[in-house]
């Protein structure tokens, strides 16, 4: 029997999971828990060619994961069998969590203080800890952070120009977002172009509903888009990504919006859905052939920021060996990744127009024979990830 791992990664309102076998790397089962405390709530569960579902309430997040056990038992799937331990996705690990960290009451304990810092975020992977502790008490629980991987970040990407005093004070960094994945797919270039990771350097772009970009020398990160919080950066399906902060202080005082009223526009209301009021680049793409001015200008400035994007982390590191693709967004939109990169010959980017718009769920390669910076698309797999940082310390 090949050992497995749960991954959980629990937001407020959804439970996303996992049964991986880490040796394989082969998931076993994979679904979601969605609208978790509303009347309509929706469970589904993907078992080799089968999948079942159930749609009645879910008041809460213990509910929600009876409801996962329950949905592994009518698909026939065994879950306790073979079952090692239980990953957990935390989004912010602050200054001193970064190592995959077996849970215990004390880990606890450090993310409820973590809270502030990331408050959309680190309270439901609390809960989710909580709950998933009191129906599998027996198995070692491991958190694995999304900031871990940009931890040694050098100091001149990690640190914002301000006050010291507070920053210090207020452990102000950039700490980065989507590690698992950035290290993931970096770590795939290099397997897929079977070079050494330490030769190269790259650039990833994580394009997902949330989208963050990272330049990586020798295996190592040396700057990432996002920052204190997963704001920063990229435009993104709802969040702003780089704004003046001036905007937040005008907003607070001249409008005399309230601090939450602003961080809920600025994560919910702003990025493509703001501008173009749709969150899929499917559907945008529909508006925009339509001629929905607003989904144009909504896909302009996302575009225009990711450029700004590449053109920066090519003079940070450069020169970039390899570009990667990966996310929703990233594997999927041909138009996309064509759009990022059109008119980058001179500096050694040229896509092959019928490698980027040919479909493929596996890792490929879509730049031209001729490009001196290989452009390639690799599916991110953050659960693989986890699930194989939990093995580290069990
Ligand atoms: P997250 O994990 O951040 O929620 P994902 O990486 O799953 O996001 O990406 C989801 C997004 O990917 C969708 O909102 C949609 O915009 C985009 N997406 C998914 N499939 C396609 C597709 N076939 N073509 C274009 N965009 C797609």
């Amino acid at each position: 029997m090949s050992r497995t791992v749960l991954v959980l990664n629990s937001g407020s309102s959804s439970v996303k999971f996992q049964l991986v076998e880490p040796d394989s790397g082969r998931a076993v089962a994979d679904g979601i828990v969605e609208r978790i405390g509303e009347e309509s709530s929706a469970a589904t569960l993907t078992y080799g060619e089968r999948e079942v579902s159930r749609d009645d309430p879910v008041a809460d997040h213990e509910a929600a994961l009876r409801a996962v056990f329950d949905l592994f038992d009518e698909a026939g799937a065994d879950l306790g069998t073979g079952l090692v331990a239980v990953g957990h996705r935390v989004v912010h690990g602050g200054p001193d969590l970064f190592h995959p960290t077996l849970v215990d009451d004390a880990l606890i304990a450090s993310l409820e203080e973590l809270a502030p810092l990331a408050p959309l975020h680190n309270p439901p992977a609390v809960l989710g800890i909580r709950v998933a502790r009191k129906v599998l008490p027996d198995l070692p629980h491991v958190a694995v952070f999304d900031t871990a991987y940009f931890h040694d970040l050098p100091a001149a990407a990690a640190t914002y120009a301000i006050d010291r005093d507070v920053a210090e004070q207020w452990h102000i960094r950039r700490y980065g977002f989507h590690g698992t994945s950035h290290q993931y797919v970096s770590e795939q270039a290099a397997l897929f172009l079977d070079v050494p990771l330490s030769s190269l350097s790259q650039i990833v772009l994580h394009l997902g509903n949330g989208a963050s970009a990272s330049a990586i020398l020798g295996g190592r990160p040396v700057d990432t888009s996002m920052g204190l919080t997963p704001m920063e950066g990229l435009v993104m399906g709802t969040r702003s990504g780089d704004i003046d902060p001036g905007l937040f202080v005008y907003l607070w005082r001249a409008a005399g919006m309230g601090v939450e009223e602003i961080e809920t526009m600025l994560n919910k209301r702003s990025g493509v859905r703001g501008l173009g009021g749709e969150i899929d680049f499917r559907v945008l793409r529909e508006r925009i052939d339509s001629g929905d001015e607003a989904a144009h200008l909504a896909y302009d400035v996302y575009i225009h920021r990711l450029r700004k994007y590449i053109g920066a982390y090519l003079a940070v590191l450069g020169s970039a060996d390899v570009i990667t693709f990966t996310a929703g967004v990233g594997e999927n939109d041909a138009v996309v990744r064509r759009d990022a990169l059109s008119g980058m010959g001179r500096l050694g980017i040229e896509l092959d127009e019928h490698l980027n718009d040919s479909p493929s769920h596996t890792a490929r390669r879509i730049s031209a024979d001729t490009s001196p910076t290989t452009v390639l698309v690799i599916p991110t797999n953050e659960e693989l990830a986890i699930a194989r940082a939990c093995l580290q310390v069990i």
